[in-house]
């Protein structure tokens, strides 16, 4: 395992960072446009606190959502096997912190509904800051303990 590889993941002056990003705002353009992730077309209307709403898609669809719109590398991008790939979150911001920013924006107060397809398309929007990382099972769990 390269831990020093693994550190770089997090600082936002890597190479590693900048170039997994650079191409990850460029993917979550043109991807927006064309998908047909039916998680975008949730017309329910969500009311109650933020922490609450923000909770309540964490432990399911904005998972799933993830795993559905973004794309594996074909190898892990520390040690190259292409084994048992994973999507990791860079450690900066987790989900439920993307999904309070998309959130905050659309946010009224407790009791205006806001429509969880557009809270969904501003979470994808928001991972413009926070890489998505291809990793072996292996490095995934390492890179989540350092
Ligand atoms: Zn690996």
């Amino acid at each position: 395992m390269d831990e020093i590889k693994c550190n770089e993941l997090n600082n936002i002056e890597s190479e590693i960072f900048k170039d997994t990003l650079n191409k990850q705002i460029i993917f979550i353009e043109i991807k927006l446009k064309k998908t047909r992730i039916g998680f975008f077309n949730d017309k329910m209307g969500c009311t109650g606190e933020k922490e609450v709403i923000a909770n309540h898609l964490n432990g399911g669809n904005a998972r799933n959502l993830i795993q559905q719109f973004f794309k594996t590398d074909d190898a892990c991008i520390i040690c190259k096997k292409n084994k048992s790939l994973q999507r990791a979150h860079c450690h900066n911001y987790t989900r439920y912190d993307l999904l309070i920013l998309a959130i905050d924006e659309l946010y009224i107060d407790n009791i205006t509904p806001i429509i969880t397809g557009d809270i969904f398309r501003l979470f994808i929007v928001k991972h413009k800051l926070c890489p998505i990382y291809t990793l072996c099972r292996d490095c995934h769990q390492y890179y989540d303990k350092i």
